[in-house]
């Protein structure tokens, strides 16, 4: 694996494929080959799959029903601008996310990101947006890192370039598009719509905010928002690209009974093997597009290899209720349950939160309760615990995620409880 690190760094900038892939392996994996939560290496060695392509991987690797539907699509039809399957995808996503009257496809999460907030100017006629700490939605100028500043813990610059942040974005685009508050507080949000309202097209958040830690909503809080959106005329967009189609079928939304204007999706959507996207949300504000008032376009868009694996995976996930989804975060509870039982058997502080099927652990004693909270001693930990799991075995996502897919089975579940002790005892040491 050595050799073909070399080779791949001297044409890969950083020998990784995105500066997300974890900046402290030295030596990134290489696979070989997948099936179902297993995967292994160049050198044969075997892994289970938490990380599941940063949650995309809904269905498993080498999910029989999802490889012959794409297999008979390149077969059938391999590049028209639409096809036969589009309908039943539609329908699909309509019948489950609440605020999907109308539905359009995109690739990437970072491009249905910018489109929604395109509509939510042309709708509302104004002009910046409020996005929240530790919230990620894509790989844009406008929207990427940023810290409410306060007093103590500084964050080394080369966490992530700042904290998901970058050089080299063009002038102003964050200061200019956007405000940034810290989330979970309604009365902020509030002094900001009061001074600012006029100002304000959007509110855009995480309803769970997987990518600051696993942050649940505060009780209440995502209905305020509502409100508030709703008091002063801005659009309110949830970014389900994590939490849809692995919170459930009908997202955080359906959660908690919160129904956004405009919602973004992504990720397990297709499965995880294709790169589908889809901007979903009110008729009204969907038919600026209808009107061409407002261009949303792509080259791909609704391309038939995606809306075939749309179809497929929501057929697989809804099948008997959404069995398969509840057996998998059956055996996801138990895997939480063995990673705290051993965490308390070494002595190493840690909590697991956030929904079953896009969790997080932290080592640390308390649940985090807002974003400001996961600081960069927690962070360091999280990072420690993630190499030594990567070590023995078990591979987890963006530092302490955990993302199971639908195959997980009890053997799964045994290969964790058999190899996390060690990664536990090996993080505690330098914990001590
Ligand atoms: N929104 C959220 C909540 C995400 O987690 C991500 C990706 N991690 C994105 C948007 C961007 O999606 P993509 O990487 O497909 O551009």
């Amino acid at each position: 694996m050595k050799d073909y690190n070399h080779r791949v760094k001297g044409l890969l900038p950083g020998g990784v494929h995105y500066n997300f892939h974890l900046p402290w392996e030295e030596t990134p994996i290489h696979f070989l080959k997948a099936n179902d939560s297993r995967v292994w290496d160049m050198n044969g060695e075997e892994y289970l799959d938490l990380y599941a392509r940063f949650g995309a991987l809904i269905v498993g690797h080498g999910n029989k029903e999802y490889n012959e539907s794409l297999k008979e699509t390149i077969d059938r039809v391999l590049s028209v601008s639409h096809c036969d399957m589009d309908a039943e995808a539609l329908e699909l996503i309509a019948k489950y996310i609440p605020s999907a009257e109308m539905i359009r496809f995109g690739l990437s999460g970072t491009e249905i990101v910018q489109n929604a907030l395109r509509l939510a100017r042309a709708w509302t006629g104004k002009n910046r947006f409020v996005r929240f700490e530790g919230h990620y939605h894509g790989n844009a100028d406008n929207i990427m890192g940023g810290r409410v500043p306060r007093t103590g813990e500084p964050i080394p610059s080369d966490y992530f370039g700042d904290l998901k942040g970058t050089a080299g974005r063009a002038k102003d685009s964050l200061e200019s598009q956007s405000y940034l508050l810290p989330w979970n507080d309604a009365d902020l949000l509030e002094e900001l719509f009061i001074n600012n309202g006029d100002d304000i097209a959007a509110v855009i958040t995480e309803p769970v905010c997987v990518n600051g830690g696993g942050v649940m909503p505060a009780p209440g809080y995502l209905k305020k928002m509502r409100e508030l959106c709703d008091k002063y005329n801005v659009v309110l967009i949830f970014d389900e690209i994590i939490t849809g189609f692995r919170m459930g079928l009908g997202g955080a939304q359906e959660e908690f009974n919160v129904t956004p204007d405009l919602t973004t999706l992504g990720k397990a959507i297709a499965g995880g093997g294709v790169p589908v996207s889809a901007l979903v949300g009110k008729k009204e504000i969907m038919q600026l597009l209808v009107d061409k008032k407002v261009i949303h376009a792509g080259t791909f868009n609704g391309y038939p290899l995606g809306t075939a694996a749309v179809k497929t995976t929501l057929e697989i996930l809804s099948r008997d209720n959404g069995l398969a989804m509840t057996q998998m975060n059956t055996k996801m509870s138990m895997i939480h349950d063995i990673l705290k039982t051993e965490a308390e058997a070494v002595g190493l502080p840690l909590v697991i939160q956030g929904p079953p099927a896009c969790a997080s652990y932290h080592c640390c004693n308390d649940i985090l309760q807002t974003t400001a909270d996961y600081t960069f001693e927690i962070m360091s930990l999280d990072i420690i615990l993630h190499n030594n799991l990567s070590k023995n075995g078990i591979l987890v996502s963006s530092i302490s995620r955990l993302y199971p897919n639908i195959s997980l089975n009890m053997s799964d579940v045994n290969w964790f409880r058999e190899r996390v002790g060690k990664a536990l005892l090996d993080t505690k040491e330098i914990y001590d």
